[in-house]
């Protein structure tokens, strides 16, 4: 298959100026299945020129005209989904299930956007003297750079997308160079629903040398990136140097907490189901699971039943639970933390291993006898692996829970109201679900605190971060 990507510039695709590219590769075969453009500097200026001039004509369009158009563009990625979800699964490896329940999903979020940003109203602060009028008014905040990851190719591209053509701002994306080909289709359901010319820009490249030439430009109002924590900072300090708004949405290390009162199957099923979605490729992912000590053998057991289950392989064929890790890089970052655990003196239940030797296959990876000091314990492994370890009260699953800098999301499981209560006061991450997966709908928040970043991507919060707050006082004549 041929997956040639062009760059979307002032409503045109094109390659890029200077005619470079890179290979696309499909983690499953290692084979190349097409081409993305590098952007160069001239590029990246006609986009800037591009965005100014459609941020001018989108911010005139009513709210009421920007969500029909982008309740058009949600149903043109419904009707498509079946054929994006192709290309999503040939590049970045989930299962062809998973890469269609994102892009409707994606198309829900669109909708959801489209419909809050109608509301995004202002208010009128009484007065002290008679004939004045006090009015909070809302703007769009201008341009937005949005830079945006591999790992879910569509969704992490449309909430910032959404957010930013809802309240009138347009948008350079900086799409992920290794999965581009399903971004671009995005993108192309916004064109093909009537987006004006430069309200979208879309651009691939090296990230380092796209990020430091946008975000100080003048034309760029807003900086958005999902990522890892390292980057972020790097990406925020700058913002910060050129005094731009940001939102960053930056790596997790997940606590899921299971007391001894829990329904311990229930958290099993659901927890294995969490950890193994896009081959543990998640900010949000399940990561240090912690089990109080009388329920810890049945569940370890439980859940080494459930990752042993898992169909591994190629997304594009039936059946297949679990595809490959999305790039070469990912496999020696989990032998490395693996082997350092066992060495350690963890033990290894299930997995361990990459499988073959062609495709970035890995197996579903169960370790318990985790210490504090091992590797795995602190650093975002962002791949198959489930870490087990016991706790005895609850004072001391907090500690552990909130040892580490990141602060995104956590898990719980018990059947006590108290407990669950309790639990949700104590942990100190932006998003908490207990008894369930409740995480990632549009309409509620979603973000970090400490080292996971600041800002949301979901829920009013969301528009709230593309809006200046203007005030007007108004005095009759
Ligand atoms: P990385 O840190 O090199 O890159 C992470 C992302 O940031 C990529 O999309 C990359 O293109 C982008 N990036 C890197 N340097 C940049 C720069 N100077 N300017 C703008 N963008 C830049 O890591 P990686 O090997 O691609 O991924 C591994 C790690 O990244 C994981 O361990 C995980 O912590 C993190 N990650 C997080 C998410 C998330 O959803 N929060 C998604 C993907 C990766």
């Amino acid at each position: 298959m041929d997956h040639n990507v062009l760059l979307h510039i002032d409503g045109q695709w094109r390659p890029a100026s200077g005619n470079r590219t890179m290979p696309i590769i499909n983690p499953a075969t290692e084979e190349q299945i097409g081409t993305v453009p590098h952007a160069t500097e001239s590029d990246l200026d006609e986009a800037l020129e591009a965005a100014a001039r459609g941020f001018n004509t989108w911010k005139r369009v009513s709210a009421f005209d920007r969500s029909k158009l982008m309740r058009k563009a949600a149903d043109i990625l419904r009707e498509r989904a079946g054929e994006i979800a192709r290309i999503m699964t040939m590049e970045q490896g989930k299962p062809l299930a998973e890469a269609k329940m994102e892009i409707l999903g994606g198309a829900d979020t669109i909708d959801w956007f489209a419909e809050e940003a109608r509301r995004a109203y202002g208010r009128i602060v009484p007065a002290r003297a008679p004939g004045v009028y006090q009015l909070v008014i809302k703007e769009p905040v201008g341009p937005v750079a949005a830079f945006t990851p591999w790992n879910f190719p569509i969704n992490q591209i449309v909430r910032k997308l959404s957010a930013a053509l809802a309240t009138g701002c347009s948008i350079i994306v900086k799409a992920p160079e290794e999965t581009p080909a399903s971004p671009a289709e995005l993108i192309r359901a916004f064109v093909d629903a009537g987006v004006p010319k430069g309200v979208i820009g879309l651009v691939y490249g090296v990230p380092a040398e796209i990020s430091s030439y946008l975000i100080p430009h003048p034309i760029i109002r807003k900086v958005t990136f999902t990522g890892s924590t390292p980057v972020g900072k790097h990406l925020a300090e700058m913002a910060g140097k050129y005094m731009k708004r940001a939102t960053m949405e930056l790596g997790g290390h997940a606590p899921a907490i299971v007391f001894d009162d829990a329904d311990v199957e229930l958290a099993s099923k659901t927890l294995a189901g969490s950890k193994f979605r896009n081959a543990g490729q998640v900010c949000v992912s399940p990561t240090r699971f912690l089990v109080q000590e009388k329920v810890f053998d049945q569940f370890v057991d439980s859940f080494t039943k459930h990752a042993k289950a898992l169909k591994v392989g190629n997304g594009v064929e039936d059946g297949v639970q679990m595809g490959p890790l999305a790039n070469e890089r990912r496999i020696p970052a989990m032998e490395e933390l693996i082997a350092d655990a066992r060495q350690r003196g963890a033990d290894v239940r299930t997995g361990g291993n990459r499988i073959g030797n062609k495709g970035y296959f890995f197996e579903p990876t169960v370790i318990s006898g985790m210490t504090r000091e091992m590797r795995a314990m602190n650093e975002e492994p962002f791949g198959p692996l489930a870490l087990m370890m016991p706790f005895r009260d609850f004072d001391e699953v907090v500690e552990e829970a909130n040892r580490l800098p990141f602060g995104l999301a956590s898990y719980a499981f018990t059947r006590s109201a108290k407990t669950a209560n309790a639990i949700a006061n104590e942990v100190e991450s932006g998003m908490m679900t207990i008894n369930h997966l409740g995480l990632a709908l549009p309409e509620v928040p979603f973000g970090g605190m400490k080292d996971s970043g600041y800002g949301s991507e979901g829920g009013s919060e969301a528009i709230e971060a593309y809006l200046n707050t203007k005030f007007v006082s108004q005095a009759g004549l």
